[in-house]
Parts: structure tokens; C-alpha cells; sequence
């Protein structure tokens, strides 16, 4: 094993040898970054890898306001290597293949790095391709997408032209990363227009594959209110299938109450698109997906079912939380944790409640802050009616979570802000 002492950089591993870490993590996002900076905070004698192909590290929880003209883009994006925690080698490349029985991952270049223990988190896949024509139409013609640092800053362009018409916002089927945020940008819009007297212009649809406003029925009322009072039609069970962006066209398969599907054709003036979401697909065709493609793991220890020493968490873990940067800030202490009690050869103790949050900006300074676990069992951080759009979480969507993730997570240090009583059961 390499000792912290001999880490070495990424292009300092030679070709043909197989270095060997005590931890190796696949993604250096928010969860493997987290995981690296907590691991060493731990157990600075280790010798962590983080393989991760990109040099550069997005706040994509910013994305929301950058859509909304509140932040710029740079202000969401760090240099990779300014956040790989001190110690810690960082191998840029992407991981290709995972052969676990051999306690190696195997990377696009065709190297393999070995390990005691796995920590999977290279986050989940975009498939543009699946709606057709998206990937050609995007960031012109008025079809714009949060989900994207190439087309993000365009969103907001895409609303300050707005000058009427059809505005259309789309979520696919579920799970998506932050399941809230294709409806957060339409309020934005929404109370963007409304400020500036062109809402009663503009007809705004909200076209979404599911059945129902949002998963946790707990907070559908407010979000149904918020629909009302901008006067949002909301078309459910609508799929986007394909864009057609010179000529303004987006056409959906909708499913009828008998089960039937017909093509629908919507002129837009703006089209905001989430695109469909999957696990990578280096993950779907691996030993460790569950049927679903994502990593099987137990949903409290995070623990592999069938490989011990393989942990996941963050969007790749096959866990039914919603997939959000909060619920990584939770899962994160509870992988080291069982991590370390496996290297010390006892069972795992820690366990992840499923605690994930979704702060829902329903316009411009107000949020519902939306935080629930397993089950939608619903886990306030604060012992407020979390169901009322409030200026206070909107001061801590904007200012003290960012800080929260850069300064604190990123850093290791372990915050659990939630108010322990929680008083509002669903
Ligand atoms: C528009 C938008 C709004 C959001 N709003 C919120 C919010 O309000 N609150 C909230 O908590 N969360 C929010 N999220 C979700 C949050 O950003 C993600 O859930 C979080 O980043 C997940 O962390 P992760 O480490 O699993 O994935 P990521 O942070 O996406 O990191 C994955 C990393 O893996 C790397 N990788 C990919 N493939 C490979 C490979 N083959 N080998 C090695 N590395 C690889 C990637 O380059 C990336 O660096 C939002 C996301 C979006 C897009």
C-alpha cells in the first residue's frame, strides 16, 4: 500500500503499473470529495485515490439561481484540483470497469488501480439522446436546460426575452437529481414575469412524465397553491419524446386514463427541458448494479450487498432517497464510518435514514424548504411549518448552504443541522 507520504500525482502513475490504495473513489464530485476529506480527517494514515476525470468541480445546487439571473455561473464552479483534500492522490482519468473479485478498477486508458476498499460515487448520466433532436436544439431557438453548465446561463437569457406566449417546463420519468428543481425554475420564471407584467401574456405548462406534483404528499399542497397563483397549467403523464428547435415544436407521448399514449404537438416560445436521468452506463453493465443499473447497496449502511468492501452513495447508489447534495452531506459520515469499522473488522453501526432536501424556490426570495427520508417521512430541520414559503430559507438557500457545502462538507467536517424533535409527521 502507498502511504500518504508517497501519494503522487495524477500523471506520475506510469503506464502498465497497477498502484494499489487502502480507499479508492470512483467520482471526485460533492460525494467523493466529501468521502476523501471525512476518510482523512479520520484516518490521515490511509492512503485515498480519488479517480476522476474532470478539472473542474460544479456547485449544481447554485444552477437554479444561475437559471434565475441571482447567481453567475463562475460563482457554481471550482478548479478540481482546489478541493482534492491534502494527501489525497488524485488520478485523472475515468474508471471504465470495476472487477471487484480482483479488488481493482479498471480505467479508460486501460490502466487498473487496486484497493481494500471501493467508494462509488461518479454521480448519474444525462441522457439528452433519448429525447430526440434535444441535443441539437439546445442553448438556441429559446430551448434551454438547467441541468447543464453549457446551457444553464442560457435559461436566464431564455426568461429575460420572454415577452409572451408559451413557456414550457418538462420533467421526465423519475429518479432525477434534485426532483424538485425542473418546477423550481418555473416558478422563478413565473414570478420573473410576473414582476415585470408579463405573466398574464404568458401561458406557462408544466409537462411532467409522473403523476402527481411532487413525491412527498406532504408538500404537494403548497406547491398546488403556487401552481394556482401563477396560473400554471400542469399536464400530467406528458413524456417529452423530441424537440424540434427551429421550428419551436415539442411533441410528447401522453398516456390517457385507459392506458393509451398519443403524440402531442406544443408551439413554444421557451422550452426548458430536464432531461431523462439514468445510472452511468460503466455502472448498469458492472458486477455492482442492482437491476435498476445503479450500485446495489443497503439502503442504511450503504454498504455493497453482495462485494463487503464496496461502498456507494451520492446519485449512483441504488437507494430510493432523493438524489440531492443534502443527502450526500448525511451518506457521506455514514460510509466512513462503516468503512472504517470494516477495516477494523466489525460489523457496520451507522446507519442513513434517507434524509435528502429540496429547498423549492417558489419565487424570488421565498422557499419551501422540503426535507424528508425514507418513505417521505418528512425531517425538518428547523421546528417551522416547513410547508410555508418562507424568506428565511430562501436567505439560506442563497447564502448559507453554499457556504455550508464549499467551506464545511467539502472540508469533511460532519454538520448535521436537522432540529431533532421533529414535530410535523406526514
Ligand atoms: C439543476 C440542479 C439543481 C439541484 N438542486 C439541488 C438542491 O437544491 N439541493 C441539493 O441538495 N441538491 C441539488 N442538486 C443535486 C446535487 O447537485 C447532486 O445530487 C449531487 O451533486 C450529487 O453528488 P454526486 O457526487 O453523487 O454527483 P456529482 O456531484 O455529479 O459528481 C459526480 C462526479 O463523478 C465524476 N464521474 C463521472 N463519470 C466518471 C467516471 N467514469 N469515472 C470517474 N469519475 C466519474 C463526474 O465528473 C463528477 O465529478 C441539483 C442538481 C441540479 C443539476
Amino acid at each position: 500500500m502507498e502511504t500518504p507520504s508517497q501519494t503522487r500525482g495524477p500523471d506520475q502513475v506510469p503506464a502498465g503499473e497497477r498502484p494499489s490504495y487502502d480507499v479508492v473513489i470512483v467520482g471526485g464530485g460533492a460525494a467523493g470529495i466529501t468521502t476523501a476529506a471525512e476518510l482523512r480527517r479520520h484516518r490521515p494514515a490511509l492512503s485515498v485515490a480519488i479517480i476522476e476525470p474532470s478539472e473542474t468541480h460544479a456547485y449544481q445546487p447554485g444552477w437554479t439561481l444561475v437559471g434565475a439571473g441571482v447567481f453567475t455561473l463562475r460563482q457554481t464552479i471550482r478548479q478540481e484540483s482546489s478541493l482534492i483534500p491534502p494527501g489525497v492522490t488524485w488520478l485523472r482519468a475515468a474508471a471504465a470497469a470495476f472487477q471487484p473479485e480482483a479488488n481493482a478498477v479498471e480505467l479508460a486508458d486501460g490502466r487498473h488501480v487496486g484497493y481494500r476498499f471501493l467508494v462509488v460515487c461518479p454521480g448519474l448520466q444525462l441522457d439528452w439522446d433519448k429525447v430526440a433532436g434535444l441535443r441539437e436544439a439546445l442553448g438556441k431557438n429559446g430551448v434551454c436546460s438547467n441541468y447543464s453548465a453549457e446551457s444553464v446561463e442560457y435559461t436566464w437569457q431564455c426568461v429575460q426575452a420572454l415577452r409572451g406566449g408559451t413557456a414550457l417546463f418538462t420533467q421526465p420519468p423519475m429518479p432525477i437529481k434534485c426532483a424538485g428543481a425542473p418546477q423550481k425554475i418555473m416558478y422563478l420564471t413565473a414570478d420573473h414575469l410576473r414582476g415585470h407584467g408579463r405573466l398574464k401574456d404568458t401561458k406557462i405548462e408544466f409537462c411532467l412524465a409522473g403523476d402527481v406534483l411532487f413525491g412527498v404528499p406532504f408538500f404537494v399542497p403548497p406547491l398546488q397553491k403556487t401552481v394556482d397563483r401563477y396560473g400554471i397549467a400542469v399536464n400530467y403523464k406528458w413524456n417529452l419524446k423530441a424537440v424540434d428547435g427551429p421550428a419551436r415544436k415539442a411533441i410528447f407521448a401522453t398516456t390517457g386514463a385507459d392506458g393509451s399514449t398519443t403524440e402531442v404537438v406544443r408551439d413554444f416560445d421557451m422550452l426548458h427541458v430536464t432531461p431523462p436521468q439514468s445510472a452511468p452506463d460503466f455502472i448498469k453493465r458492472s458486477p455492482l448494479a442492482n437491476p435498476g443499473g445503479w450500485v446495489e447497496v443497503d439502503a442504511a449502511t450503504l454498504r455493497h450487498t453482495r462485494f463487503d468492501n464496496v461502498f456507494a452513495l451520492g446519485d449512483a447508489a441504488g437507494t430510493t432517497n432523493t438524489k440531492t447534495a443534502a443527502a450526500v452531506r448525511l451518506q457521506a459520515p455514514v460510509v466512513v464510518r462503516n468503512l472504517l469499522a470494516a477495516a477494523d473488522r466489525r460489523d457496520p453501526a451507522s446507519a442513513y435514514d434517507g434524509y435528502g432536501s429540496c429547498p423549492l424556490t417558489t419565487g424570488y426570495g421565498e422557499v419551501v424548504l422540503a426535507e424528508f427520508g425514507y418513505g417521505g417521512k418528512v425531517m425538518p430541520s428547523f421546528p417551522l411549518d416547513p410547508r410555508v414559503p418562507r424568506r428565511s430559507a430562501w436567505l439560506l438557500k442563497t447564502k448559507f448552504l453554499p457556504m455550508l457545502y464549499w467551506r464545511f462538507m467539502l472540508r469533511g467536517s460532519e454538520i448535521d443541522i436537522r432540529h431533532k424533535e421533529r414535530s410535523f409527521a406526514a
